[in-house]
């Protein structure tokens, strides 16, 4: 083991890889906690069926051109020790690596993927958690709540994933499940959820919350600039485009991106009522639409929060490490051997 090395791999570089909706990433992190390589691929899905047997696949990918990578940048032949490989999936991970339930990734349910990523990444020590439980990780020790010892994670991507630190470590609760924030439900007769319930949080305030609401504006006449840009068809708006559009001062679409801010900022205060943080770090491809969704979501959490001018006030502030914030925290996690 090389002199100042991390504990767990002789060159001191620990890999995290964050298995989403549409990418699976990886980053490698060294000893300094500097990210020094990244990669990333497609998330196989949607055509046939997929088998957790390609997701795995997808993620020995991803570790192979880390190390390509990592030879190149440094000059090694090989790590000395197969770096440690912290693994975030969407959903309900047990603490024993088994994702439980994943309704924005059903082929992945069941499935032990301690074993099944373990066995392609032989010498390798594997760690699988939930990936907004990594990303809160990541945002404390090193990023947007740096310093903070209550926060909470809000993933804003395909679904909603949620990651809780109290008071300095982060919280899985007793079977490995707290923090599943997108499945809170603010609506009993809302639109159905792939969980199999109606009007989850997530239906409202995700990136596919934001795609539902757009399209259903575009169908009903509003978004005539995004429309057309998207080429004339209503129903092919995504909620890229409205994200973009408001961005570049469009009202339609920044009314629409304000819309989700105010669902954004009912579940925050509905999470603060339960468990009083700090700091919310808002993460996910959702987060790119700007001030018009983060300054709508602190009104709409000043306004609606138990007790708002008799109680400190909470932070809301975008992720340091925007989407490698799980990678990152993954990377992390392996390292240590763990999220504590
Ligand atoms: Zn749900």
């Amino acid at each position: 083991v090389t002199p100042g090395a991390g504990p767990l791999g002789g060159s001191g570089v620990s890999y995290g890889i964050d298995i989403g909706g549409t990418k699976v990433l990886g980053v490698a992190l060294d000893d300094a906690d500097t990210a020094v390589a990244e990669a990333r691929v497609r998330t196989p899905r949607g055509t046939g069926r997929i088998e957790a047997g390609d997701v795995a696949d997808a993620v020995v990918a991803v570790v192979a051109e880390l190390t390509t990578e990592l030879t190149a940048a440094l000059g090694f032949a090989q790590p000395e020790v197969a770096p440690p490989v912290g693994v975030g999936a969407p959903g309900m991970v047990d603490r024993s690596g088994h994702l439980r339930f994943a309704p924005n990734l059903p082929e992945g349910q069941g499935v032990d993927w301690t074993e099944l990523i373990g066995a392609r990444l032989r010498g390798h020590r594997v760690l699988i958690e939930n990936d907004a439980n990594f990303a809160v990780l990541a945002e404390h020790r090193l990023g947007a709540a740096r310093g903070y010892r209550h926060v909470v994670m809000v993933t804003l991507g395909t679904g909603i994933g949620g990651g809780i630190v109290v008071d300095g470590r982060v919280e899985v609760g007793s079977a490995g499940f707290a923090g599943e924030i997108g499945h809170m439900v603010v609506d009993p007769a809302g639109p159905p959820c792939p969980c199999g319930r109606r009007g989850c949080w997530e239906r409202f305030a995700s990136g596919a919350g934001l795609g539902v609401r757009a399209r259903e504006a575009a169908l009903a006449g509003r978004l005539g600039q995004v429309v057309k840009i998207a080429g004339g068809d209503p129903e092919s708006v995504r909620g890229e485009d409205v994200s973009a559009a408001a961005a570049a001062g469009d009202p339609e679409a920044r009314r629409v991106i304000e819309e989700v801010g105010w669902w954004l900022g009912f579940g925050l205060a509905n999470l603060a009522c339960v468990l009083d943080p700090e700091c919310f770090v808002l993460g996910g491809g959702l987060v790119h639409a700007g001030d018009p969704l983060l300054d709508s979501a602190r009104a709409a959490f000043a306004e609606l929060v138990e007790g708002g001018a008799r109680r400190p006030q909470a932070a809301i502030v975008p992720a340091a490490f925007d989407e490698r914030a799980g990678a990152v925290g993954a990377a992390l996690a392996a390292r240590q051997g763990g999220l504590w």
